[in-house]
């Protein structure tokens, strides 16, 4: 049986494509990533801990994220970046989840509560290597990620943002269910009532029967597509 293809990215440092695996040991070996770390390091100002995640859907491998996060930013910086690139739809409060406690917004004041405490804390007194975070967003249609900490260098961020997209999927070529195109749209009356993969071509969105889920939505390069109201952008907040 042939094996499906796993989702290729680009390395932003060199532009090579390579799947998430072959990501993960290419930018520690980088050399234009290297040179630009060599680069800002030369920089004035205190060397900190800045630490290279990998971030995944839990179900689905085909989406996933190499991000550098310096070690002052916190989990409330990483949960705002992760809102923006794949997740927000309606406000739903998140969760990550380190060891036995449980980082939520339910405390911003810093206040904790039996093993709950707030995501206002920096990433730095919880982070290493090795490191395995489970993360939830809204916890009725709950889109579930894994954070895992690759690795950790110490010197000057590569930019004044917390956090830098080093790679990412390209979006998953999906077909129409009608005609074999690429799909572009979403419905989610198949997927419920009829037991079809939803798909649809621009083509065969417009004329497409159904509207008891609302209109099919756009295929957007997220995890959490087709789910709660979520409908893109899946970019980036800087
Ligand atoms: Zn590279
Ligand atoms: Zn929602
Ligand atoms: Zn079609
Ligand atoms: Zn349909």
């Amino acid at each position: 049986m042939a094996r499906k293809k796993q989702t290729r990215g680009t390395c932003a440092f060199c532009g090579r494509e390579m799947t998430k695996g072959g990501l993960s040991r290419h930018l520690a070996t980088c050399p234009q990533r290297q040179e630009a770390t060599i680069k800002a390091n030369a920089q004035r100002g205190r060397n900190q801990t800045i630490y290279h995640l990998q971030v995944q859907d839990a179900w689905n491998g085909d989406y996933w994220l190499h991000l550098e996060i310096r070690g002052a930013a916190t989990l409330e910086e990483l949960d705002h970046y992760l809102r923006a690139i794949w997740l927000e739809c309606c406000g739903h409060l998140s969760a990550f989840t380190i060891g036995y406690t449980t980082y939520t917004q339910l405390f911003d004041d810093g206040f904790s509560l039996g093993n709950d405490a707030s995501m206002n804390i920096s990433v730095q007194k919880l982070f290493e290597p090795g490191l395995q975070i489970p993360y939830e967003y809204d916890f009725g249609t709950t889109s579930e990620l894994l954070i895992k900490v690759v690795a950790e260098r110490k010197g000057k961020p590569l930019t004044k943002h917390p956090i830098m997209l080093m790679a990412r999927n390209q979006a998953p070529v999906l077909e129409c269910q009608e005609c074999g195109q690429p799909a572009a749209w979403l419905c989610m009356e198949c997927i419920y009532e009829e037991d079809e993969p939803g798909l649809l071509c621009d083509k065969h969105a417009e004329k497409h029967p159904h509207d008891e889920y609302g209109e099919p939505v756009p295929l957007v390069n997220s995890p959490r597509t087709g789910m709660c109201a979520y409908d893109g952008p899946a970019e980036p907040p800087y």
